[in-house]
């Protein structure tokens, strides 16, 4: 009778008592990418939980430092996306084609490192500053229309001329 006493009285005490995991592995970790606890269940070390988005994460980073790290890997994943793109020669043409927000969003994109690439030309090299300044040069020629004429060997200006306009390329 004193038995059946104490497992009443017990009872609702272990009931609130967390569970002992059944393997040491088996404690709640906050996810690499989503910080959200999960409990990891195919090996210890497992830092990324089983949502898509996490996975897709760690994959990435995955092949981003097998990419990094890996020659084999590397000349390995070249090798097969050039066979792919043989095998698929149309598919950004026809990826853009049925995409035209992905086409205008690369146009900008492309735009911005243009601007980026010249500015920072400009910058880096002085030998390319003519090219990247694009104020006119010191000397007295001003724009307009201009006659050239074929100058023959002994000075003398040809009758085949031709009229060209010359004009300074500003960038305002
Ligand atoms: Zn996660």
């Amino acid at each position: 009778m004193a038995l059946r006493q104490y497992a009443l009285t017990a009872s609702p005490v272990n009931a609130c008592l967390p569970e002992a995991p059944r393997h040491p592995w088996l404690v709640r970790k906050n996810c690499a990418h989503c910080h959200q606890l999960f409990l990891p269940r195919h090996n210890p070390q497992q830092n990324y939980c089983s949502q898509r988005t996490c996975q897709n994460k760690r994959k990435y980073l995955w092949r981003k430092r097998k990419h990094a790290d890996d020659p084999d890997y590397r000349i390995n994943k070249q090798s097969t996306n050039k066979k792919w793109q043989r095998q698929h020669t149309d598919y950004w043409r026809k990826y853009r084609a049925s995409h035209p927000e992905y086409e205008k969003r690369n146009r900008q994109q492309q735009r911005l490192r243009d601007q980026k690439h010249i500015q920072g030309v400009c910058k880096s090299d002085a030998s390319h500053l003519a090219k990247c300044d694009a104020s006119p040069p010191k000397n007295n020629i001003k724009s307009g229309v201009y006659r050239i004429s074929p100058v023959a060997s002994g000075g003398l200006a040809k009758s085949d001329a031709l009229l060209v306009e010359i004009s300074y390329m500003t960038t305002s």
